[in-house]
């Protein structure tokens, strides 16, 4: 590990003066990542910021929605009594995720700015355009059972690995941000980019931004809703392929509206607006969720060892729908 100073924030306006015009300053979260990432000097910052003095509130507004700060909790949020009432695909993506000690530490916002597990990007001996721009990628000839079936490109095939991200992007969440040129928001499904030809630049972050929170619109149909985390292990294992989804169903059967998104398939957090749009009107039944999923992965592609996630996708999808179709849901 290299030396670095560390500083604590006392808030988003003393972070962001901290680290003002220091491309070598990171800010720290729970440090559940980045400290990783140290030691395997992939990162090497001059300057730790630390923000889990940030806002950690989990506050329900008044239009129904909820305001996250940043630096709430893995474990806290997932424990809200709101989150797990309003939001129950949130608190079960969350709880699919690491272990109870690492939720603990993590923050919503390292959470969300989380680097990919790639193998080939933590072994500084690997060829990795994402650490090293114009490097050369191993991971498309190596071991890439873990890697992207959307949306990658000839430079990157990396996958994002947040489960909490996957849920955030189906809730339609918004990130606020705070940085050197005042306060702004994005959408969380274009807040991560796709690797193109530049994996290193993995977000719409501009620098010195940071998380400040993140906001949920109310969800009226939580009441069918859920994350499913399809992976190797049981427990303490990134995603093969997850979905996070909610349904409204009309009287007559059809889907009124529904939410869905891919985790473990791209190098962001995937919604999946193709499907989405095919179900609308549709009746909510095993032929219509098979023929949406088949849309939303006509595009996949496989490679040495991650062709058989296409087809996972696809019956994930179809079984968490219907799962959500039950009289139970
Ligand atoms: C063994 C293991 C298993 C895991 N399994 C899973 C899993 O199954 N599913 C899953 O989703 N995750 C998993 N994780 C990842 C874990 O969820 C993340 O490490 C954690 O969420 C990161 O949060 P943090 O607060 O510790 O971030 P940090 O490590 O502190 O930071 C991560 C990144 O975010 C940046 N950052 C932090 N806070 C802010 C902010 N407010 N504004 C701007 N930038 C910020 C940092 O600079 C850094 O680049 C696992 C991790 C480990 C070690
Ligand atoms: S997939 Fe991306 S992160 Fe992994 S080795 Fe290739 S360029 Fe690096």
């Amino acid at each position: 590990m290299n030396p670095f100073s560390y500083e604590r924030a006392a808030d988003a306006a003393a972070a962001i003066g901290l680290a003002k015009g220091n491309a070598a300053a990171r800010y720290l979260g729970g440090g559940t990542n980045l400290v990783d990432l140290m030691r395997e000097t992939v990162e090497r910052p001059e300057m730790l910021v630390d923000v889990t003095g940030l806002p950690h509130g989990i506050e329900p507004r008044a239009d129904g929605g909820l305001l996250i700060g940043a630096s709430a909790t893995n474990t806290a949020l997932a424990a809200d009594s709101h989150v797990r009432t309003h939001y129950p695909l949130l608190a079960r993506a969350i709880l699919a995720g690491a272990s109870a000690q690492i939720r603990n530490m993590a923050t919503v916002g390292g959470n969300i700015l989380q680097r990919t597990r790639c193998r080939y990007f933590y072994d500084t001996a690997a060829a990795c355009n994402k650490r090293e721009p114009g490097a050369g990628c191993d991971a498309r000839d190596g071991f890439n059972r873990y890697h992207a079936i959307l949306g990658a490109s000839p430079a990157c095939v990396a996958t994002h690995p947040s489960d909490m991200c996957v849920a955030l992007a189906a809730l339609d969440a918004t990130v606020h941000l705070d940085g050197p040129d005042g306060p702004r928001s994005i959408a969380l499904a274009d807040l991560h980019r796709l690797p193109g030809d530049r994996p290193d630049i993995e977000t719409e972050l501009k620098p010195g931004e940071l998380i400040a929170a993140v906001e949920i619109p109310p969800l009226p149909f939580a009441r069918r809703s859920t994350y499913r985390k399809v992976r190797d292990r049981a427990s303490y294992a990134f995603a093969l392929v997850s979905v996070a989804a909610a349904l409204d169903l009309a009287e007559d059967g059809t889907v009124r509206d529904v939410r869905l998104a891919l985790g473990g398939v791209a190098h962001k957090p995937w919604r999946a607006s193709a499907a989405e749009a095919a179900l609308k009107g549709r009746p909510a039944n095993p032929e219509s969720f098979r023929a949406a999923a088949e849309v939303e992965l006509a595009a996949a592609t496989g490679l040495r060892d991650n062709g058989f996630k296409i087809e996972l996708a696809k019956r994930t999808i179809v079984a968490v729908l219907g799962d959500l179709t039950g009289d139970e849901a």
